[in-house]
């Protein structure tokens, strides 16, 4: 597995969720062959959901510490695992799962359910009152999770039932998520944008938080690489260019300005040979900062974001790392992600709305039409002008996501938003554009987004949703200041606080 492929494989590929079920060797062989059946059955439903993308391994009924202890080992130790699913059929006393439990270091899901989904009212007896113990060893269980500190998720329900698997679905997103942020290798190009404080941060902790490796390479290093790129190459890339955007005129073969499209597309092979060979799944750029680079990176930009690549403008590498988790937890859902800015807003009349955008950089995955190839002036970056994809977002359901790092740790801010597209054609904005509502309106989302401190570059993403994000957040130990439609600013200010307090308090010394 190689989690910073960008490649047409999916992310999941070669990643395991293990299944884990506990019981105890009093019950004698046949109810444990029982329960290793049942547990398997469990298992294999889950493996067979589609909404759950990641395969399901279903492991031996464990019944004594040491067994618990050895396979926890194990899944610590497996590059394959990327979290335990655990279930007490029966009841496992949960001492036996202390030392186990404390080596694991995997995400870890609680799957509090039963194997019979109804009770036979007429013939239960005490060998069935046996078997189906999950009511209270589940609880047995989860006393000990909660004892040693443990953040996990806790699922409920009979596997049967959508909402469990749906559950399940959401958590292995996440896990997958986690897992590409923790072998992430990121590229700077250059520094942060001069004097801009939130695109700053702490690499040492967010790789300690999220084993993301955060380094910076001289944008020459880039040229070298696009100064390397064949024209048979360009040639190539140009022709795809032409095949799968609607191309302006001037950039069109015979085109007055062909030559900026060549320099565009070479500017994209020279990224992909950066920054593949290296083996790194999110970059940044500056436009303070574009050494003999002729043009800001854009429609190169678009299109590696399309194919997986977190990338965040001017030096941000917090929100390019987030891209690329996004992207992987969102994986072939409906929808896409991309680098986002809350840009400018209409504030009426009608419904306030915010558009955003980016100078250049939108991934065309959240498209609603085939993009436009464009050329025009950028006011800013004093080089030549460059190449992007035009296009509005496609409407519906989405969210922004942005991380700001506080001195002393992370913090996530979300805002749940609907894109709804421009109220008015918009011919002569030279970019690509999201136009949203935000949920439960724009004034409270912008007052508890600027009371949490939260960045102006987001992750916008309409494919995943905020129970992924919240179990993202959960397995990286990070605050998550949720803003949707339950949300008031007095709350949100007063949960902030108290969030202040937990993990201030968690930390400890
Ligand atoms: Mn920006």
């Amino acid at each position: 597995m190689t989690p910073t492929a960008m490649t047409d494989r999916s992310p999941f590929a070669g990643m395991e969720l293990w299944f884990l079920t506990g019981s105890q060797d009093m019950y004698g062989e046949e109810t444990l062959q029982q329960v290793a059946a049942q547990a398997r059955d469990v298992a294999e439903a889950l493996d067979r959901a589609e909404q759950i993308p990641v395969r399901i391994v279903s492991e031996p009924v464990l019944t004594s510490a040491a067994a618990i202890r050895r396979l926890c080992y194990q899944a610590a130790q497996d590059d394959r695992c990327i979290g335990v699913i655990a279930w007490m059929h029966t009841f496992s006393p949960a001492k036996m799962w202390i030392t186990g439990l404390q080596v694991l270091g995997k995400p870890l899901l609680h799957l509090h359910t039963q194997a019979n989904r109804s009770l036979p009212w007429s013939t239960i007896d005490m060998d069935f009152m046996n078997l189906n113990q999950a009511a209270h060893g589940d609880r047995e269980f989860a006393y000990v999770q909660t004892r040693l500190g443990l953040e996990r998720k806790t699922v409920f329900g009979h596997v049967e039932d959508p909402g469990v698997v749906s559950a399940v679905g959401a958590w292995a997103r996440a896990a997958a998520g986690s897992h590409a942020l923790r072998n992430l290798r990121l590229a700077r190009f250059g520094d942060n944008m001069r004097n801009v404080a939130v695109t700053e941060g702490d690499k040492v902790e967010a790789e300690a938080r999220f084993g993301v490796a955060v380094d910076t390479w001289g944008v020459n290093d880039l040229v070298a690489k696009v100064e390397q790129v064949s024209d048979a190459a360009v040639d190539s890339l140009v022709a795809e260019y032409d095949s799968r955007y609607e191309v302006a005129a001037i950039l069109r073969p015979n085109g007055e300005r062909r030559q900026s499209l060549r320099v565009a597309a070479a500017i994209e092979l020279g990224l992909r040979a950066f920054l593949e060979p290296g083996g790194f799944g999110a970059f940044t750029t500056n436009f303070e900062d574009l050494g003999a680079l002729r043009q800001l990176p854009g429609i190169a930009v678009q299109r590696l974001m399309a194919d997986g690549y977190g990338f965040g403008g001017e030096g941000d590498w917090k929100t390019s790392a987030l891209l690329r988790a996004v992207k992987v937890m969102g994986y072939g859902l409906p929808g896409g992600a991309s680098f986002m800015e809350d840009y400018t807003y209409h504030l009426g009349p009608g419904v306030p709305k915010t558009l955003g955008a980016h100078m250049l950089e939108v991934c065309p995955s959240i498209a609603g039409d085939r993009p436009s190839c464009e050329l025009h002036p950028l006011s800013i970056g004093g080089r030549e002008d460059p190449v992007r994809l035009v296009f509005d977002a496609s409407p519906g359901p989405a969210l922004t996501v942005g991380m700001a790092d506080l001195g002393s740790r992370f913090r996530l801010v979300a805002s749940v938003i609907d894109t709804v597209g421009p109220d008015e054609p918009l011919p002569e904005l030279p970019v690509a554009r999201a136009v949203w509502t935000s949920r439960p309106d724009l004034a409270t989302a912008a007052r508890s987004w600027l009371s949490a401190g939260g960045p102006h570059h987001t992750v916008y993403s309409s494919a995943i949703n905020p129970e992924i994000l919240d179990d993202f957040a959960t397995m990286a130990d990070v605050e998550l200041a949720l803003i949707d439609e339950r949300t008031t600013v007095p709350g949100f200010r007063q949960a902030l606080r108290w969030n202040a307090a937990w993990f201030h308090l968690k930390q400890g010394l």
